[in-house]
């Protein structure tokens, strides 16, 4: 199968074309969804179509180890590949219509070339969602009532962190081995930007770290603040951190680096009035990148040994 690249062009759906969910004429719509195999439908359908899918769990075929597929299909042809949904928004311009606003689990904007049937072209903004972001408490809200189940949310989200880390470093890789030899860096960012595969990655990532924001927000206010189990710290030289919340290069979110050195504000090096950091990537530790502080999210030791991290999760212990 030809791999799966992010389309930085669409060609919208034939001018008679239809969303199979409502029936009503695409033409026209603003806010589309579209997926790998081609297939578009209007945003708010295909949503309603994976609430609908993730809600009715008991009608779900089962692995071979009984484990529930959880494979969200299209709905179109059927192919069970359709991880990401690709939404596509108009940008405002009307008065009729809203700004389209980029949210948590969507991911940061992007603008594509869009052509319409009629033969025009505009530029639209894309974002790009994990299935099961979509389904309702994605975030897990139902973690509220006890602190045994807040605690186990954390660490299947920080699991889920951990996980996706180590997919989107073998995506990097197969971008890199496919790249041509002697590609430059900035051409395999750029490759990497585009790369369908590494998306669902990032969609996962953002996916889990929302989950892990709800979750300790959950722990503390059910322990009232005394067993705050946070994440965050301040963040010295040499520390592992993981990239978020980049808007101006979406590619680099979900990478690992380490920092090399800490630019207080209103240096030389740092004209801005907040600390950066200078981090090298994991992934191409000759890539450095200069990040506001609020990108940089460290990484406690403890995340590196999933064992470990299940009980400093489970029991609030840490140990060695
Ligand atoms: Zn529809
Ligand atoms: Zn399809």
């Amino acid at each position: 199968m030809a791999a799966y690249v992010l389309p930085r062009r669409y060609v919208m759906p034939p001018k008679d074309a239809q969303c199979v969910i409502c029936h009503e004429a695409l033409a026209g719509k603003t806010d589309l969804a579209r997926l790998r195999c081609d297939h578009f439908f209007c945003f708010e359908c295909l949503s309603g179509e994976a609430k609908a899918f993730f809600a009715d769990s008991a009608s779900r075929p089962t692995g071979a180890r009984g484990e529930q597929m959880v494979l969200f299909r299209c709905p179109t042809c059927r192919q069970d590949n359709c991880c990401v949904i690709e939404r596509i928004q108009k940008p405002s311009g009307s008065s009729l219509s809203a700004a389209p606003v980029a949210d948590e689990l969507g991911g940061p904007l992007r603008e594509v070339a869009v052509r319409h049937s009629d033969g025009t072209a505009a530029t639209w903004l894309a974002s790009y969602y994990y299935a099961t972001a979509l389904e309702d408490d994605s975030l897990g809200q139902s973690y509220a009532d006890c602190l045994m189940t807040a605690h186990h949310g954390l660490f299947f989200s920080r699991h889920g962190l951990i996980t996706g880390r180590r997919e989107l470093a073998a995506k990097w890789a197969a971008v890199i081995i496919g790249a041509e030899r002697g590609a430059k860096v900035e051409e395999n960012m750029e490759a990497f930007k585009w790369f369908g595969p590494a998306e669902q990655d990032r969609a996962i990532l953002r996916l889990h770290l929302a989950r892990m924001a709800v979750c300790q927000g959950h722990v503390r206010k059910l322990t009232k603040g005394k067993d705050d189990n946070t994440e965050s710290g301040s963040v010295g030289v040499g520390d592992d951190v993981w990239l978020c919340g980049v808007v101006r290069r979406p590619e680099i979110n979900g990478l690992e680096g380490r920092v090399k050195e800490v630019l207080p504000p209103h240096t030389q090096l740092n004209k801005s009035d907040v600390t950066r950091y200078r981090v090298s990537l994991s992934v191409c530790a000759t890539q450095e990148l200069s990040l506001r502080g609020d990108n940089v999210l460290r990484i406690p030791r403890a995340a590196r040994d999933p064992l470990s991290h299940l009980v400093a999760s489970l029991t609030g212990m840490h140990i060695n």
